[in-house]
């Protein structure tokens, strides 16, 4: 971590930037408008930026609600001791509301619903901030069952917590082994001997890996989660120093559902979320990691049961050259009798009509790729690249088949951001303590 003593007269205080910003002074760059700035052979200087807007959206299963909403008229029901959202299960509690008709429950992003195994938390939340009804099921203490209706507008508490978001690196994953398995790192069986690479993470965008010292985020910075403002309350489940991650919170009721959702996986639905973090530049050393593009950051690739490593690639093997939209062009759609994607894409943004016409829906989908492998007639495309890896003294090139990060929306959230800090809407805030790792 650099020290700002280092940079003696070329220094910056968080309420300096936001004087600067305020008074229409200030540079803000997304962190995408700078790596193509270092690509192009630019120079980048301390003076040449105030703030740096970075962002990730991908798979963070570490990810529950809570949520507060009256079910009933006071005193019909002691306790609620199940509750089904939409089939999924929640937890009452902790407050038990005894007597009072009013449920509080906890619900985890990555619970299941027990009646559709395409549905799962992530579904219900992004259903939520669409507006949409949900079905509730109450089983009570006393044994009774009743259901009801409620939606997000009545709702006076309903707010999202990561318990382990934003990753700095994530992994890259190949099945060497024989079978394909079923896995949340791939949305179908993952095919073995090698054949496909799915990966998470948004290399040069994400926000830790533009400040891996945590030098700027700590507890209390300000962030965009899935588009409502929160805060960062520490680092989050598994964090270390060299691969840290977030933890935090934000209301659900300013959320956007483009940047939320769920995805389902072989091994069951999974949520998706999205995080933009303001990097306030404050000494030139802050510089050194914001202009690190994607073939300097480090990603290991390891097989998928068990996580061991194989490889040692970087995010430029996977994100330099890629296509981050995959487009559908009707006019290559053979229209198949059975269509390898419809009823396959993870986020269901593929669907037939009953003509037999294939219709994508852009606003769902991740740009995860799987159907530029899967569609027969070459409908669906984006360039996804492959990766050269050696392992047991054999090179091979693996194609890559699966991104668990959709960067498109990432470089939308850090350009949200953008527009948010210059206008005043978003202010920037110093945290009020450093992370520190368990
Ligand atoms: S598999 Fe591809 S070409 Fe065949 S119907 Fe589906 S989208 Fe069209
Ligand atoms: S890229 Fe294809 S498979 Fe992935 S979410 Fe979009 S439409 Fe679905």
């Amino acid at each position: 971590m650099s020290d700002a003593s280092e940079f003696s007269g070329k220094s910056r205080t968080v309420p300096e930037i936001q004087a600067k910003i305020d008074s229409g002074e200030a540079l803000v760059l997304t962190a995408a408008e700078i790596s193509e700035k270092v690509r192009a052979g630019e120079e980048v200087r301390f003076e040449d930026v105030d703030v740096v807007t970075t962002a990730t959206r991908g798979i963070m299963s570490g990810t529950y609600a809570v949520l507060s909403f009256k079910v009933s008229e006071p005193d019909s029901f002691v306790r609620a001791s199940e509750v089904l959202l939409n089939g999924v299960p929640a937890v009452p509690g902790p407050c038990p509301n005894e007597r009072l008709g009013i449920l509080d429950l906890v619900v985890l992003g990555t619970a299941h619903s027990e009646t559709d195994p395409r549905y799962g938390g992530g579904h219900l939340f992004r259903e939520l901030v669409e507006g949409k009804s949900v079905r509730v099921d109450v089983t009570t203490s006393d044994g009774e069952t009743f259901t009801a209706e409620t939606s997000l507008a009545e709702m006076p508490f309903a707010r999202l917590y990561a318990t382990r978001h934003a990753f700095r690196n994530y992994k890259a994953f190949v099945n060497p082994g024989k079978d394909s398995l079923n896995t949340i790192f791939h949305a179908l069986p993952f095919e073995g001997e090698f054949r496909e690479l799915t990966f998470c993470g948004c290399g040069e965008l994400n926000p830790i890996e533009n400040d891996p010292g945590l030098e700027t985020i700590g507890i209390g910075t300000r962030v965009l989660l899935n588009g409502a403002e929160g805060f960062v309350t520490g680092s989050g489940t598994r964090s270390s120093p060299k691969n840290p991650n977030l933890a935090g919170f934000a209301d659900l009721h300013g959320m956007k559902p483009g940047y939320m959702g769920g995805f389902i996986t072989s091994g069951g639905p999974e949520i998706i979320n999205t995080w933009a973090v303001p990097i306030p530049v404050m000494h030139p050393g802050i510089l050194d990691n914001i202009l690190k593009v994607d073939r300097e950051i480090p990603l290991q690739l390891v097989d998928v049961a068990g996580r061991l490593p194989l490889c040692e690639i970087s995010y430029g093997d996977v994100w330099d050259g890629a296509d981050l939209k995959v487009r559908y062009k009707p006019e290559d759609c053979l229209e198949c009798e059975s269509c390898d994607v419809d009823g396959v894409c993870p986020m269901e943004a593929i669907k037939r009509t009953p003509e037999g016409k294939i219709k994508h829906n852009r606003g769902l989908c991740f740009n995860c790729g799987l159907c530029v492998s899967r569609c027969k007639g070459g409908a669906f495309v984006a360039k996804l690249g492959s990766v050269r890896c050696t392992t047991g003294g054999c090179m091979r090139e693996i194609k890559v088949t699966l991104r668990q990060s959709d960067r498109a929306r990432a470089v939308k959230a850090a350009e949200e951001l953008k527009k948010e800090v210059l206008s005043g809407k978003f202010r920037i805030t110093a945290p009020v303590e450093k992370i520190r790792f368990p």
